[in-house]
């Protein structure tokens, strides 16, 4: 309860910042160049089953509050292109959230240089917010991962790391909202205060 408590109060640390992206932005962005494309990049054909999903919206809903590019990632499951994403290269000390549903996803201190060109993490944040679907689609078994919360589909997960290190969650930046460290401390401490009636 506490998580979903967090997750529904960071709603209103990201309204300044949604739309960002403009919105012809879109197709070009998920164009991939000749020879950019991997497992990883390739688009997910799932079904997330959404009567788990805490957080529900409408189809007209989605589009209203997120981008062009985030939309099509997200709830269609399609892939951004590697390297020209929005953090793939980022190296800020902070916390990844859904973009869907402002739930805190991944820590930018299991983030790692993968090589795909793609955001990667070894582990999220908290395994209960992200959830795992086999997908059998284009000829490829692979593991597709997406927001419990909401449903936002986020990448893929691979066992193609050291099993000490964890797994290699190769998610995509548009399913992705960043927040310095200081921000989430003070953030974490505020909704603490909150939930608990403090
Ligand atoms: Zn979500």
């Amino acid at each position: 309860m506490l998580a979903l408590a967090l997750a529904v109060a960071a709603g209103t640390l990201f309204a300044a910042d949604m739309k960002t992206t403009k919105p012809t932005a879109a197709k070009d962005a998920l164009e991939c160049a000749p020879g950019e494309k991997s497992a990883c990049g390739l688009p997910s054909n799932v079904v997330i089953d959404m009567s788990k999903a805490k957080i529900q919206r409408t189809d007209a809903e989605w589009q209203e509050r997120l981008t062009p590019l985030q939309y099509q990632v997200a709830r269609l499951q399609r892939t951004e292109p590697p390297f020209r994403n929005a953090f793939w290269d980022k190296h800020d000390d902070g916390v990844y959230f859904c973009v869907g549903c402002d739930t805190p996803l991944f820590d930018s201190s299991t983030k790692f240089e993968s090589g795909t060109g793609w955001p990667s993490f070894y582990r999220p944040l908290e395994k209960s917010f992200v959830g795992v679907e086999r997908d059998v689609s284009l000829g490829m078994i692979r593991d597709e991962v997406h927001c419990t919360v909401c449903g936002s589909h986020l990448g893929h997960v691979f066992d193609d790391v050291p099993r000490a290190k964890g797994k290699r969650y190769c998610i995509n930046s548009a399913s992705l909202r960043f927040m310095p460290r200081k921000n989430y401390d003070a953030w974490v401490a505020q909704s603490t205060v909150v939930s608990t009636g403090k």
